[in-house]
């Protein structure tokens, strides 16, 4: 009961706090004042962590908590008293639940006060694990509703990925296009196979795309309606000729760019999870980023992975694109991510269907090859396959019952 009830108080502070979320991630000065406001420089507003960036004790994890505030002021971090050493302050913080407000308030020598206010994510029961997603999906498709085999594994390209599956246990979104042009649409795809896409649905499965291949970064400017309206009528043939448990929400959207104000329509279309590659762009801007603010996009590319809690979705970064990479480069790019705090839990591995096709003029006849490569080392080092829309980044819910 005593536990109920210390819990109910963490939630009104929670929702207490929350309602100044607009503020959230940026400093905010309480009353007017000539003196900045305290920087909460580490953990970053939306950071996810997990057992390698704290202490666990009973029931909670430890974390350091950082920044900058003007020497001479008195700074508070969630209440408590902080180290300081010129303009620096630092305190520990125990995270308890999913979700954590930290927030520094600096108080100077007139009682004016100021404060950051952030808030984190603990993934508490956080394990390596990794997810797999094949982008740019319709050739295959196109390819079984033209022969009509018998088995949706006699296409190649499909039992490339049951092989991976059966060596390594992998679990495989392939994210689809409605369309190749005039020559198939998904209403041409026949439903006779919808037995053995559920047979397969513990690891393979279909979600949207885009519309089509062309043109590029269809999602970019236009109104989220738009990007809906593709993904319902993407869903809704994949309902029908796989059913389901073949289905998948989203992770990967076309060019991974969308307008920001598409993320909550999309979380309530299921939407967990958005990868991206949030890229440095020759303009020292971020790019394949979902529009997202320079800022965090740096953050991401970094760090791999961070909530945005206004829509709901977690972003996390694409590890590496397998048809990117030549076969020896594959675990030099692979290791050093295995090692690095904020990386080394959540593997995102991604390749693009038609690098498979020697029709297209970016076959690669080794592309099996690579993506073996990529799979079976981090099998060596212990990940375990996911979808990642699943629980929380493929892993148990945070907030789940222990
Ligand atoms: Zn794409």
């Amino acid at each position: 009961m005593e536990r109920e009830r210390s819990q109910r108080r963490h939630f009104i502070k929670n929702v207490s706090l929350a309602t100044g979320g607009l503020l959230m991630g940026m400093p905010t000065a309480f009353a007017a004042s000539d003196t900045k406001a305290p920087l909460i420089e580490t953990p970053f507003h939306g950071a996810v962590l997990n057992h390698r960036h704290g202490k666990n004790v009973a029931d909670g994890m430890i974390v350091r908590v950082a920044g900058q505030a003007d020497a001479g002021e008195k700074v508070m971090v969630n209440g408590q008293p902080t180290r300081r050493q010129g303009k620096a302050f630092e305190a520990d913080v125990i995270l308890r639940q999913k979700e954590t407000p930290i927030t520094a308030v600096a108080s100077d020598s007139a009682g004016k006060t100021k404060q950051h206010a952030i808030r984190v994510v603990w993934d508490r029961y956080s394990r390596p694990r990794y997810g797999f997603a094949s982008d740019d999906n319709s050739f295959f498709l196109r390819d079984i509703a033209q022969k009509k085999p018998k088995s949706l594994f006699d296409c190649f390209y499909l039992k490339i990925l049951r092989d991976l599956n059966k060596k390594y246990g992998t679990k495989f979104a392939v994210n689809i296009y409605y369309t190749t042009g005039d020559d198939f649409s998904l209403p041409n795809f026949p439903d006779r196979y919808k037995g053995e896409w559920r047979d397969n649905s513990d690891w393979l499965r279909l979600a949207f795309h885009a519309h089509a291949n062309d043109p590029p970064r269809p999602y970019q400017d236009v109104p989220a309606e738009i990007l809906i309206a593709d993904l319902d009528k993407v869903d809704e043939q994949i309902l029908r000729f796989a059913g389901k448990e073949a289905y998948s929400p989203p992770t990967n959207m076309h060019y991974a760019m969308t307008r920001p104000s598409a993320w909550r329509p999309l979380y309530e279309r299921g939407v967990r999870v958005l990868s991206g590659y949030f890229c440095p762009n020759g303009k020292g801007s971020y790019d394949i980023n979902y529009c997202m603010d320079d800022t965090r996009s740096a953050y991401l590319w970094k760090k791999d992975v961070l909530m945005d809690f206004d829509s709901g979705i977690v972003f996390t970064k694409d590890d590496i694109i397998c048809n990117s990479e030549p076969v020896e480069k594959i675990v030099p790019l692979l290791e050093p991510l295995t090692r690095d705090a904020y990386s080394a839990e959540v593997m995102n591995l991604l390749t693009h269907e038609q690098y498979f096709w020697p029709f297209y003029k970016g076959y690669l006849p080794d592309h099996a090859q690579r993506l073996d490569t990529a799979i079976r080392f981090i099998t060596e080092k212990g990940y375990e396959p996911v979808f990642l829309h699943e629980g929380f980044l493929g892993g148990k819910e945070p907030d789940a019952a222990g």
